[in-house]
């Protein structure tokens, strides 16, 4: 399995001894495969699947959920429709002729309609809320990860041991030898890269 011959320091046997990249990228496959669909045809249907090891081996720490973009498009979505049936409806009422009003006939848009403009205002603030907040959310992690290209070279000189389940480092000056768990390993390496403070808490699932 491995290139440069050597033993793993907890088991002593090489046989499966793997470079910390080759077993990073074996578990990031893409899975391609025939799939039936609904209707009953054939389709190629390409899935990424990330195993627990891959994910445990990672050098840099998981990119953070832009899952409150849904709630970013809905708020736009709902600003934008609101304010369009303000406009249009309150134009309708404009259009209607004098004589079908009893008394005053009403002047500008219906009154009863205005907090249409406040629904569409209010929607606007939370989309535009929720833009600043991935905005920003982006720039933290691209800065925060800015030398993940150290914590990469220290990261490549892992092995990982199929049988111990553990990384041991070769080659790197100052650094102990022993066989060290995905945890440790995350660790020293995202140390490395200036987010140490990150493997605390995204710690690798058992
Ligand atoms: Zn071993």
């Amino acid at each position: 399995m491995n290139t440069t011959a050597h033993n793993c320091p907890g088991c002593g046997r090489d046989d499966l001894v793997q470079a910390v990249p080759a077993a990073y990228l074996a578990g990031r496959d893409s899975v391609t495969r025939r799939e039936r669909n609904s209707d009953g045809d054939m389709r190629t249907v390409t899935r990424r699947v990330t195993t627990a090891l891959a994910e445990a081996l990672a050098p840099v720490p998981k990119e953070p959920t832009y899952g409150l973009g849904g709630l970013g498009l809905f708020a736009g979505f709902v600003s934008v429709a609101t304010f369009l049936f303000w406009v249009f409806a309150g134009k309708a009422f404009e259009e209607v002729p004098d004589g079908a009003y009893f008394g005053e006939p009403p002047s500008g848009p219906d009154p009863d309609l205005s907090f249409l403009g406040w629904v569409s205002a209010l929607a606007l603030c939370v989309s535009l809320l929720v833009v600043a907040v991935l905005v920003r959310r982006r720039g933290e992690f691209a800065r925060l990860t800015r030398g993940r290209h150290q914590a990469e070279e220290l990261w490549s000189h892992g092995w990982y041991c199929h049988r111990c389940g553990t990384v041991h480092l070769r080659d790197v000056p100052h650094e102990d030898v022993r066989p060290l768990s995905l945890q440790e390993f995350r660790e020293q390496v995202w140390q490395r890269g200036g987010y140490g403070d990150l493997a605390a808490r995204q710690r690798v699932s058992d």
